[in-house]
């Protein structure tokens, strides 16, 4: 598949562009609000040869992701969760299809897995190793997880109101903790910030395409899941039994979520798969609701709330900026949608009424989205001859603290008097607690990416280090000569300049010879190999029989 069957068009002036991650911004007016458009009639053509093939997972829909090519080692099975009619719900509330959409199936129990799967593709697609991004939880597990799969070194910045259950399962993947005592709104300015002074990738929300486009794929697989419900169902795949609820109901923070699914609802409709578009409803946590204030008022622009009072610390966002008015303009342009609130209390006795009433044990944030939509049924804005889809996510918390140490977390102290300083003064200059005073470089050299990767990640899991790779021998030493590194990490069979000439290169050099090296092989050797290698090499490692701590060991040891 090729890359032109989608372009970049800037909501601001409307301009095309071809699709580069690391580019963030429209090149033509500055913009950071853009969307994918894609060849829906040559798509269309793609998904009734090829849907009935593909196994019921998120990349069955690749044609409108914005990924070039899937990388089957990242995938953990994301996407493809049950949808799940909820008879007794149903009943109390008088609806007969009610449906839960139960993302707790995903890899990391919530519905950020698809974002994170889509998002950390798009990483490697560009090259991208190391990370930062801001969560209230669910993000930075999610994108921990694949980021360990990827080989992608990840900073977290989570606000200390995250539970520690799930801060330490964040930590348990290798993720840079970064503790922020303030709001979500503060946690995402100091990783913006820290991402610029490191120059490194980050995470950007609403304004990440890969993250926004993800969320398209909620709305494929209920579309594509809804018809068996009803009677004529006849086999998943064939493009006229596609069918749309009546509602689709999500609890909301940041908004992504809504804004990818009625994206993905619409592309659907403008290729003929269904016949209109659901209605949307948002549910937010009462104390910290700016998207339910601004539409009830009126209002295109919601007034950010400085302190969010709610427990429910996965629905803090307190700034929703213009992902709101982009929702509330296309919710009005459909002809409806909600947005509504609940407390905390109506959530937390909306927790025991799916529990006893679905069997479905979820996370307060998602129980948010079944209180509104029992407020909604009871306003009767919601109506029993309705199909109503809500996402249901949940996260339990197993074990970490049992078996993670201490330190893995680092602590920051934002007030919202820092916030408004200068970079580098105040809170900014607490970043700065982060920067050792010398990354180690490493380079690794090998000719096989999954050894590369492998490596990377048992040294990004280890310490923070400035890792390069190289993927032959020759590449290998015009590095090393180009900016020396502390290690060198090399693999020894390697076509054209094996591990024993790059050795041999180095002896060459004075100020290069003296660099340690860890040779990792997966070759048994002979005497005479083990001669050639005295006194070159700091450690031999054997390819399948170490363990990364005996790795991290022997790094130790060569860098101090
Ligand atoms: C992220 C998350 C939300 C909020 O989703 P947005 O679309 O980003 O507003 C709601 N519930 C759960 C469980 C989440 O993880
Ligand atoms: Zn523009």
């Amino acid at each position: 598949m090729s890359r032109a069957h989608f372009s970049v068009q800037c909501l601001d002036c409307g301009e095309f562009e071809p699709f580069n991650l690391t580019q963030t911004t429209c090149s033509h007016c500055g913009s950071n609000w853009r969307e994918v458009r894609y060849d829906l009639a040559k798509t269309k053509e793609l998904f009734e040869q090829n849907l009935a093939e593909r196994p019921f997972d998120l990349w069955r829909y690749r044609e409108l992701l914005p990924i070039t090519e899937y990388i089957p080692y990242l995938s953990m099975g994301e996407g493809g969760t049950p949808l799940v009619h909820a008879n007794n719900l149903g009943m109390m509330l008088g609806c007969p299809t009610l449906f839960i959409k139960d993302e707790r199936q995903g890899p990391t129990n919530s519905f950020k897995d698809r974002q994170a799967a889509v998002a950390i593709a798009a990483m490697k697609e560009a090259s991208i190793t190391e990370a930062v991004l801001a969560s209230t939880g669910n993000v930075a597990i999610a994108y921990s997880a694949y980021s360990a799969r990827a080989g992608i070194k990840l900073w977290a910045f989570l606000t200390s109101l995250v539970p520690l259950e799930k801060m330490r399962e964040v930590a348990i993947y290798g993720t840079k903790v970064v503790k922020v005592t303030g709001t979500y709104d503060q946690a995402k300015k100091l990783a913006a910030e820290f991402a610029r002074q490191r120059n490194l990738h980050l995470e950007r929300g609403a304004c990440s395409i890969p993250s926004v486009e993800s969320m398209k794929t909620l709305a494929f697989e209920i579309a594509e899941q809804l018809p068996y419900f009803f009677p004529g169902y006849e086999k998943r795949g064939s493009a006229s039994k596609w069918k749309a609820p009546d509602w689709y109901v999500q609890s909301v923070s940041g908004g992504i979520g809504p804004l990818g699914v009625l994206k993905g609802f619409t592309e659907l409709y403008q290729m003929g798969f269904i016949d209109r578009i659901p209605a949307i409803a948002c549910i937010q946590a009462e104390g910290c609701a700016p998207m339910v204030h601004a539409w009830k008022a009126n209002k295109a622009v919601a007034d950010p709330i400085l302190n969010p009072k709610t427990h429910i610390t996965t629905l803090s966002t307190g700034d929703p900026g213009r992902t709101y008015t982009l929702l509330r303009e296309r919710m009005l342009n459909l002809g409806g949608g909600a947005f509504e609130s609940v407390s905390d209390e109506e959530t937390f006795r909306t927790m025991h009424i799916l529990a006893k009433l679905e069997g479905l044990s979820t996370e307060t944030a998602a129980a948010v989205a079944f209180a509104g939509t029992i407020k909604l049924f009871r306003q009767g804005i919601m109506k029993p001859n309705e199909i109503v889809v809500v996402n249901c996510t949940g996260h339990t918390m197993p074990v970490e603290n049992l078996i993670l140490g201490d330190g893995w977390s680092t602590d920051i102290v934002a007030s919202r008097q820092d916030i408004d300083t200068k970079p580098q003064e105040g809170l900014y200059g607490a970043l700065s607690n982060l920067t050792p005073e010398k990354v180690q470089k490493i380079i690794i050299i090998d000719d096989v990416e999954d050894a590369r990767r492998l490596l990377r990640r048992i040294l990004q899991s280890q310490g923070d280090f400035h890792i390069r790779e190289a993927e032959s021998g020759m590449a290998g030493i015009q590095m090393i000569k180009e900016d020396p590194p502390d290690l060198i990490i090399l693999d020894l069979m390697m076509p054209e300049m094996d591990g024993f000439a790059v050795l041999n290169k180095l002896q060459e050099h004075p100020n290069l010879a003296s660099i340690p090296v860890i040779v990792v092989t997966a070759k048994e050797l002979t005497k005479d190999e083990q001669v050639l290698l005295r006194g070159k090499v700091k450690a031999l490692m054997h390819k399948g029989k170490f363990m990364s701590d005996d790795l991290s060991d022997e790094i130790f040891e060569a860098i101090n």
